[in-house]
């Protein structure tokens, strides 16, 4: 994936018509940032198209767990005009490992542009020159997300809890990481974004499948 997302998306735009930018669970439109795009590949499974790049018949659904289960009840057919075959934890599980490779690919990339703050200390410090951060947290991170400047970026919402700390580690070339941080503005929105998603697939209940 090398393109420039800018010129992905006027390609986009030129395929698709303009009413693409209406959701498909609640029907309102709106800017495309508020939208995520999902895409049926060639098994006719659907998937959450994070960075916009894949081509063909997309819908674009709120990042909203209410609009994604109404275009699961028929928003999606609709848009898509074919029987969508899926169910609500189907659904999850594939939004949920398409953020998770997101935000693999997102910290890699801010580590080897060196906006990337490794383990407690560094992102201690970082957090103590103030300005606006965000954090991944390890789901095993234990004693560390209880300290005071974790506590604090959970507070402002800019702690995102994502893998372990061996695979926080094997991305980042150390052997365990507990916590790191970034304080460049471009993949912060990104990983804002990630976050959105992540909780709005998180709070998608499997007792509220669609019959
Ligand atoms: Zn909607």
């Amino acid at each position: 994936m090398t393109k420039d997302e800018d010129d992905v998306q006027i390609e986009i735009s030129r395929v698709e018509p303009s009413s693409a930018r209406m959701c498909a669970g609640c029907g309102r439109s709106g800017d495309r940032h508020a939208f995520m795009r999902v895409v049926l590949d060639d098994n006719g499974s659907l998937v959450v198209d994070l960075q916009r790049s894949s081509f063909g018949r997309g819908a674009n659904l709120h990042v909203d767990p209410t609009c994604i289960k109404r275009a699961l009840r028929g928003g999606f057919a609709r848009a898509f005009r074919s029987e969508i075959v899926t169910t609500m934890s189907a659904f999850r599980e594939m939004g949920q490992l398409a953020v998770e490779r997101r935000l693999r690919g997102l910290l890699v990339s801010a580590w080897r542009k060196r906006v990337l703050a490794v383990g407690a200390d560094a992102v201690r410090d970082l957090s103590a020159h103030g300005g606006a951060i965000r954090a991944v947290v390890a789901n095993d991170a234990g004693s560390i997300a209880q300290e005071r400047f974790v506590l604090e970026m959970v507070t402002n919402g800019a702690v995102l809890v994502a893998f372990r700390r061996g695979e926080l580690g094997a991305l980042l070339g150390r052997p365990e990481v507990s916590v790191c941080a970034t304080s460049d503005v471009g993949i912060a929105q990104e990983l804002d974004r990630l976050h959105a998603l992540q909780m709005s697939f998180s709070s998608l209940s499997s007792q509220n499948e669609s019959a």
